[in-house]
């Protein structure tokens, strides 16, 4: 293919691919990212649109211009990439000054001293420059330990070194000065932009697809209100805690904690203030548990915490201590606290092969009789083989 038939097709693939990549960005409108990515992708096709018309236009459009266009969408990329990991994207306006200064330089080897080598020298310079920064960006996010980044650094590489191999090339055997009429070097540098706008837009629609993904794994696992494992996550999580301590023989309990007369804190101070209470509550047991002890909100008002490596005795005075802090730590709403405590049942992991249910079965039991003892307090979970037909032969 000629180049100027490549160089259509290009702003064509360009076109496509930032459609693509805005119709992604409507979907995900909150990702960081997409909007830069996809502007990008727009700015660049306007540049090769521009350069597609080199033989009729004037070099400060369809060469300088359009060379600045190009450049700033490379920047736009990156700054997305920035953006969508979490860095300030705003850093790439530093780039401002070396894309002038390339418009300087290419305007100087346009119009005063014409060398389609020079502009070629320079521009694949600051391209290469340009795809470098992306794979730095991607080596310091995702580095090699993600697949799509992985590909994405590869992706910018291939493009850099093409870049440098063209350098090469137009030092040692320089080009004529029409850049339609180029040789083989330069079919093949834009039929690599072709590939390259095709790779890099799937990788930005990909990436924006794990993250989706990691997002909604997150939000299936975690109860929105408070932030820690749902009932599901905890038995997933709870599963492999409780398989270790087994192999260890290593003791594990659980504590199984329900607010006391929550209905009255709703009914009292409405149901935002029972939330707080509720969120309050979780960042007092966090205080007391350690980092490898497993909470979760099972329902309502209730929540269960796994600890492995405590005894029943441990377990207790953690429970012990929890319920008090709690209780002697009120949330205040208008400087006035919001009283509430909580009754614990614990239970201790029975050697003899019970499992997980089981032993929720027996913290549950336990915290039924605190209930029923007054509320506000500990009880210990008498032993499964107390545990007659599933119900407690001694109450
Ligand atoms: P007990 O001491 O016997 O546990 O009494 P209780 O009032 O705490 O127990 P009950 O099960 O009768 O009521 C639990 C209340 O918890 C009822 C429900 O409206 C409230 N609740 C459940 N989920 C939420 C929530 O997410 N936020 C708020 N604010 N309230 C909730
Ligand atoms: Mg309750
Ligand atoms: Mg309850």
């Amino acid at each position: 293919m000629d180049i100027p038939t490549l160089l259509i097709v290009l702003a064509t693939v360009l076109s496509l691919t930032s459609i693509a990549l805005a119709m992604t960005w409507r979907l995900n409108h909150e990702e960081p990212g997409l909007p830069q990515w996809t502007m990008g992708h727009v700015t660049i096709s306007i540049g090769i649109l521009l350069m597609s018309a080199q033989s009729q236009w004037h070099p400060l459009l369809s060469i300088v211009l359009a060379n600045m266009l190009i450049a700033s969408g490379y920047g736009l990329s990156v700054a997305g990439t920035r953006a969508f990991f979490g860095r300030d994207p705003s850093t790439m306006w530093r780039l401002v000054p070396v894309i002038a200064l390339m418009g300087g330089g290419l305007t100087y080897f346009s119009l005063v001293a014409p060398s389609l080598p020079a502009r070629i020298v320079l521009g694949s310079t600051v391209y290469a420059g340009l795809c470098l920064l992306a794979v730095a960006e991607f080596h310091r996010h995702g580095g090699m330990a993600t697949m799509t980044s992985r590909y994405m650094m590869l992706v910018f590489s291939v493009f850099a070194a093409a870049m440098v191999m063209r350098i090469a090339v137009n030092v040692l055997f320089p080009s004529g000065n029409d850049l339609f009429t180029g040789g083989p070097m330069e079919q093949m540098m834009f039929y690599n932009g072709i590939v390259q706008a095709i790779l890099i837009a799937l990788g930005y629609i990909i990436l924006t697809t794990e993250r989706l993904q990691q997002e909604l794994r997150a939000q299936a696992a975690l109860d929105p209100l408070t932030g820690i494992f749902n009932r599901r996550a905890f038995f997933e999580a709870a599963a492999g805690r409780v398989a270790e301590a087994v192999r260890a023989r290593q003791p594990v309990s659980v504590l199984a904690v329900d607010l006391d007369h929550f209905k009255r804190i709703n009914d009292g101070y409405g149901h935002s203030v029972g939330d707080r209470v509720l969120r309050h509550f979780v960042r007092t047991a966090r205080r007391e548990l350690r980092e490898q002890d497993t909470m979760a909100r099972f329902g309502g008002e209730e929540f269960v915490a796994l600890l492995p490596r405590v005894g029943v005795s441990e377990a207790e005075s953690v429970a012990e201590r929890l319920a008090r802090r709690f209780a002697k730590t009120p949330l205040l709403v208008d400087a006035r606290p919001v009283e509430a405590t909580v009754s614990v049942g614990v239970a201790e992991l029975d050697a003899g092969g019970e499992r997980l249910e089981g032993l929720l079965k027996r913290a549950d039991d336990a915290l039924y009789r605190a209930k029923c003892r007054g509320r506000n307090q500990v009880q210990r979970a008498a032993a499964p083989t107390a545990t007659v037909g599933g119900r407690e032969a001694v109450a």
